[in-house]
This record gives structure tokens, sequence and C-alpha cells, in this order.
């Protein structure tokens, strides 16, 4: 596995790839990996082949975190994660620097962003109304470093997939964007990086988001008449409320395609909620119907 810190040595490899007429997927990551990423990154072995070139990166972009947030706390772990990525099969590791993604940021030298207008604003967006900027940003910076003809995202984030997707649309990037499955620990925890910062008390709580999409599945699945999105948002809360260590942050339902909001659930119909577990921020999300 080769390991890339410089933007224009990355760059200067995908166009080479590019000649050689090699098919590039691309799975980006902010590290500290799980077998959420490293699922990611089969699935993209599998969509290019043998021949074909599988890169991931690890960067922490700084431009998607608020200034309250943690950026700096953010979990870490670079050789456990190149050993991870070799495992997988990655072929190229990119691992760049502050300096080498935003040139100058610090010093005001850096002041283009990508915007998505529609859809960022509910949810995540709604809560961290920067994030996505950074996230479009970030992205559309490593699509054209990477240049890969696949990116895999995973379902966990879906309103960042959804978004993504659209900007791939909205700005012809000329790549095809796939969203894998979300994957779990055995209690229907969605894994992520920031599971690690649980606390004993606070891990067997955490399941509660998981509970929740449970419920909201349940009542959907055993009803004969529409659901109305207000009252079964009610119930949610009230499930979450039952964890001490647990604070809902939002519960949304949505159409899966547009992010459009939903007063009943219908077919395509998906809920996202964001629950706070002491001081950390989970997500997760899940199709009702
Ligand atoms: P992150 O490192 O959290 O930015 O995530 C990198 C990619 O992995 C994103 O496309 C995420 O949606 C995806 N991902 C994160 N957690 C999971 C999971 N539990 N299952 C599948 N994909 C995931």
């Amino acid at each position: 596995m080769r390991i890339v810190t410089s933007a224009a040595a990355m760059q200067r490899l995908a166009l080479r790839w590019r000649r050689e007429g090699k098919r590039v997927g691309f799975v980006p990551t902010m590290g500290y990996l799980h077998d959420g990423h490293l699922s990611l990154m089969s699935r993209t072995r599998r969509l290019v082949g043998k021949p074909g070139i599988v890169v991931a990166s690890i960067y922490v972009n700084p431009t998607q975190f608020a200034p309250t947030e943690d950026l700096s706390a953010y979990p870490r772990d670079l050789e456990r994660d190149k050993a991870l990525c070799r495992k997988a099969g990655v072929d190229v590791l990119f691992f760049p620097s502050d300096a080498e993604m935003y040139p100058g940021r610090e010093t005001g030298g850096y002041s283009t962003y990508v915007i998505e207008e529609k859809l960022s604003q509910s949810m995540e967006g709604g809560s961290r109304p920067t994030h996505f900027r950074g996230v479009t940003t970030v992205v559309a910076k490593l699509f054209n470093l990477v240049l890969p003809e696949v990116a895999v995202f995973g379902a966990k984030d879906w309103q960042q997939a959804a978004i993504l997707r659209r900007m791939v649309r909205d700005l012809n990037f000329p790549l095809k964007l796939m969203v894998a499955p979300t994957l779990r620990e055995k209690d229907g925890l969605a894994m992520s990086s920031r599971n690690k910062y649980l606390t004993v008390e606070q891990r067997p709580q955490a399941t509660i988001l998981w509970r929740a999409l449970q419920l909201a599945r349940q009542v959907v699945v055993s009803s004969h008449t529409p659901i109305y999105t207000d009252l079964l948002g009610k119930e949610i809360a009230a499930l979450i409320a039952t964890q001490p260590a647990a604070r809902l942050d939002y519960v949304e339902f949505f159409d899966g395609e547009t992010l459009q909001p939903a007063t009943a659930v219908t077919r395509g119909a998906h809920m996202a909620l964001a629950v706070f577990i002491g001081k950390k921020r989970l997500i997760d999300n899940a199709v009702l119907k």
C-alpha cells in the first residue's frame, strides 16, 4: 500500500491512472477506522476489480467542525488505520495535512468553498449550520485530487450522502456515488469513531437510537392507517427520555430521496435522529417503510 501525503502527488498519480485507463474507486474517511469503513473499502474493491485501484483517504477536515465542536478531540490512530487499510486491500492511502488541503487558510489565503443550498438546511445542517459547507468543499477537493470513477459513502450519514449526490449532479462531477449499508454492533448501535468516547455507563444507553428506529418501524408496520409523524415523534422523544444520559437533539421524518419532510409515513419514508449521550452527539437513521 502506498501512502501519499501531498495533494499534487495525489493528483499526478490519479492523472497517470487515467491515462493508463485504470478504474479508480474512492472511500473518503476521517480515520479511526472501524468495520463500517472497511466494508466501504471492500465494496469499492468489488466495484473496480483487481486491476482497478482502491484509494482511501484519512483527513479530519477542520472546515466541517464548528469552533465549539470536537475537532482537536477527534480520535486518531494512524498506525492502526494503516494496518487496517492494508488488510482491507487499499492500494493508496491519501493522508494530507491541513497545509496541503487548505494552503494559507489560517492567514486568509484560502477562500473558495462549495455550498449546497437546499438539502443542507435541515437535520444535521440545522444543528450544525457550517457543517455541510465543510463537507461539500472537502469532498469536491478530494474528488479533484483522486479523480475516481466511483466513490462509496455510508448510509449512516444519509443526509450527507444525499447532499453529495446532489453536488455531483449539480456540478457535473464525472463519477458515480454509491451508498453502502450501515454496519452495527451486535446490540444495534451504529459503528462510529465517536463511540470510543462513551463511558461504561453511557455505552448501553447509546442503543436508544437503534431502539427508537425499531420502535418507529414497529408502529408503522403494525398500523393499518397512516402514521402521523408529529405523534410518532412524540413517542420517540418519550422513549429517548427514559435514558438518563440521553438528550434528543432532533428526530425527523422525510422522503429518503428528496429529504422533503413527511407529515405521514408512506413508502420510502425515512427517520433520522441525533441524540446527545452525555457530551457526545450520535446520529442514526433508517428507512421505516
Ligand atoms: P467518517 O470517517 O465518520 O467521516 O466516515 C467515513 C465514511 O464511512 C462515510 O461515508 C460514512 O458514512 C461511512 N460510515 C461511517 N460509519 C459507518 C457505519 N457504521 N457503517 C457504514 N458506513 C459508515
